[in-house]
């Protein structure tokens, strides 16, 4: 990857170090509503639109667990191998906030829905199981609003109350890198199974990074420090190289690690601490005598189980065995459940996989990176796609020509053979026409043949250059260049 990691690991290496890496991940589930109230989750709305008298914590009011939620969260576990657990327990973890107007988050603790699960990390050097310790259900806080120069906060509730799941991690994890595929992975579970969103910026997906390190062969953990709310890839990735470094340069000098909780500033790029073991708050846990503790039988279990999509290292394997494709390309193609969708269908108009997966993933994914565009809005169906790589892979069109095609597929809508067709685009295949045009360029170019039959080969992509340009780009190449080595060397 970056260089920056890979002089992390030449560090670590020299020092003898080796970093341990445990994430607790949170990823906002996309119900209609609230975790347990009936309001609403859309964000965007009029500050405190969203809220009723649970949210807000008025007494009298009572959670109901919202079942859906729980259908969620069973369906992550079901796809990240965990155990899930018949009977589980919604405690009250104490802390005063004002953005947590019961004085109390409602969490799972010490019985969580889901246990002992793990993910599979692809990487360089194969694919690695990170294990999960557990995955509970929890309700998210509010938002306090800071504005400038003003000598109070303003708190927006609409968030109070939205389902989350938290997925805790073994440590597991070695390098940032890994960290970061393991959060990818995390978070294409998440969209293929149509739970999360999974927008970082947004907060629907965040990361708590534990790191420690060890010195090489040493079986026991470090001290731990936690780096506090990361909320993307890069920061995840670049705040555990910082703070893996700043651990072995205060080891290595003699000093020993504190036990805290730190955050990221991507201003100066480095972490700070927030707060240390001391300042750490006893949150008073015990179970909510509100609600009843979960139980999921059998009948939920397969009703859930019944309801799985088809996952996305299934996918994977899937184009991978019966395409074979390269692992590159499959990990593209199956980034989000519309894009497997999409090359699914593209393949089943005309059966070119590699040809499809080579035209999907550079000119499709270039051109709507940089028009900012995702699948949902992608003006290219895949039945078009499918009629342009078969227009090439018939011979009808090169490569070259579809480049074209395709942008203007891409702007108009229109179909490629319509543009083919109107155009005149279609490659000149006949050997006839061809040697005609060979024959004008090379009577009208005698001291660039002189000097081709003196030993100047390169001459060759010349004649190819002056004959591309007189059939405007159409001449089919393979049979261009056979024809034009054979008159050129006067056969
Ligand atoms: P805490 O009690 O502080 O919440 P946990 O044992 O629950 O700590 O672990 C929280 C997260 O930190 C988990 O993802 C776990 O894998 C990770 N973790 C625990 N100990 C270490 C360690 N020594 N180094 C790195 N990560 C760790
Ligand atoms: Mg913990």
């Amino acid at each position: 990857m970056s260089s920056e990691t890979n002089s992390l690991s030449d560090k670590l290496d020299a020092s003898g170090f080796e970093a341990v890496i445990g994430l607790e991940v949170h990823a906002q589930l996309s119900t209609d509503s609230k975790i347990f109230a009936s309001s609403g989750t859309a964000s965007g709305r009029p500050e405190n639109s969203l809220t009723d008298p649970t949210t807000l914590g008025l007494p009298g009011s009572l959670p109901v667990l919202n079942h859906r939620v729980v259908d969620f969260a069973i369906k992550l576990g079901l796809a990240t191998n965990c155990t899930i657990e018949k009977l589980s327990v919604f405690s009250r973890k104490h802390y005063l906030y004002p953005d947590l107007p019961k004085g109390y988050q409602i969490s799972q603790y010490d019985k969580p829905l889901c246990t002992k699960g793990y993910v599979e990390v692809r990487s360089k050097t194969g694919t690695k199981r990170v294990g999960l310790t557990r995955i509970h259900l929890e309700e998210d806080a509010g938002k306090n609003i800071h504005l400038d120069g003003q000598p109070f906060s303003l708190v927006d509730l609409n968030r109070a109350g939205v389902p989350l799941v938290e997925i805790v991690s073994e440590p597991d994890m070695s390098s940032p890198e890994e960290a970061g595929q393991y959060m990818r992975r995390l978070r294409q579970t998440l969209r293929h199974l149509d739970i999360c969103d999974g927008n970082m910026e947004e907060g629907s997906l965040r990361c708590d990074a534990n790191v420690s390190i060890r010195k090489r062969g040493v079986t026991t953990l470090g001290t731990k420090v936690e780096i506090k709310n990361l909320n993307s890839f890069r920061y995840v990735e670049k705040a555990l190289e910082y703070e893996i470094l700043r651990q072995v340069e205060v080891v290595s000098g003699g000093g020993s690690i504190q036990q805290e909780t730190r955050l990221w500033d991507d201003g100066s790029q480095s972490t700070r601490t927030m707060r240390t073991k001391e300042q750490a708050a006893d949150y008073r846990y015990f179970p909510d005598p509100d609600l009843p503790q979960l139980v999921v039988d059998e009948n939920w279990l397969n009703r859930v189980r019944a309801s799985l999509p088809e996952l996305p290292n299934q996918i994977f394997d899937r184009f991978k065995k019966l395409y074979e494709l390269e692992d590159y390309l499959c990990e593209l193609l199956t980034e989000d459940k519309l894009t497997s969708r999409y090359f699914d269908q593209a393949v089943s108009c005309h059966n070119s996989p590699k040809n499809l997966a080579n035209w999907i993933t550079t000119e499709l994914f270039g051109r709507m990176n940089k028009e900012a565009l995702t699948m949902e809005s992608c003006p290219v169906s895949p039945e078009d796609m499918a009629s342009l790589v078969k227009l090439i892979d018939d011979g009808v069109i090169s490569g070259k020509i579809a480049k074209g095609v395709f942008d203007e597929m891409f702007s108009s809508g229109v179909s490629p053979s319509q543009i083919v067709e109107s155009k005149g685009l279609q490659q000149l295949s006949d050997p006839a026409q061809i040697s005609a045009v060979i024959d004008a360029v090379v009577a009208a170019n005698p001291e660039q043949l002189a000097a081709y039959r003196a030993g100047k080969t390169k001459m060759l992509s010349f004649f190819v250059g002056q004959i591309m340009k007189e059939t405007g780009g159409k001449a089919n190449p393979q049979l261009l260049n056979q024809l034009l080595e054979a008159r050129l060397k006067g056969e």
